[in-house]
């Protein structure tokens, strides 16, 4: 008993598109730049877009400048690149240098009430 292979009626089976997704997007023609979300009117993405203005989720764990797009922190990171970061013992460089200014102030007083007594 031979098989029929040709004719076969399930091959032309369209794939439906997904109805509900292209209804939404029709009906949501303004989408965000920023996330996921599309608006129905151009009004309401831009209230929506001031949100994010307002919330800066992507801060820059070296100077805290926040942003609320990540390409806009990652492009700020570029400046960190360029500049170098203060490492701790730099920063305690910098303490010992005002102790020793500090020093400095006390030998001039010093000088200075001998200056006095003379
Ligand atoms: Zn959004
Ligand atoms: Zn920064």
């Amino acid at each position: 008993m031979a098989t029929r292979v040709d004719g076969n009626p399930e091959e032309d089976v369209v794939v439906p598109l997904p109805e509900e997704q292209d209804e939404y997007s029709r009906l949501h023609p303004y989408p965000c730049d920023f996330c996921s979300r599309r608006f129905s009117k151009k009004s309401g993405l831009t209230m929506h877009m001031l949100s994010h203005q307002i919330e800066r989720p992507h801060e820059c764990n070296l100077c805290g400048a926040s942003y609320s797009r990540k390409a806009e922190l990652v492009e700020h990171m570029k400046i960190h690149a360029y500049a170098p970061i203060k490492t701790e013992e730099e920063e305690e460089e910098e303490e010992d240098e005002g102790k020793e200014f500090q020093r400095e102030v006390a030998r001039m007083r010093k000088d200075l009430s001998k200056d006095e007594v003379r």
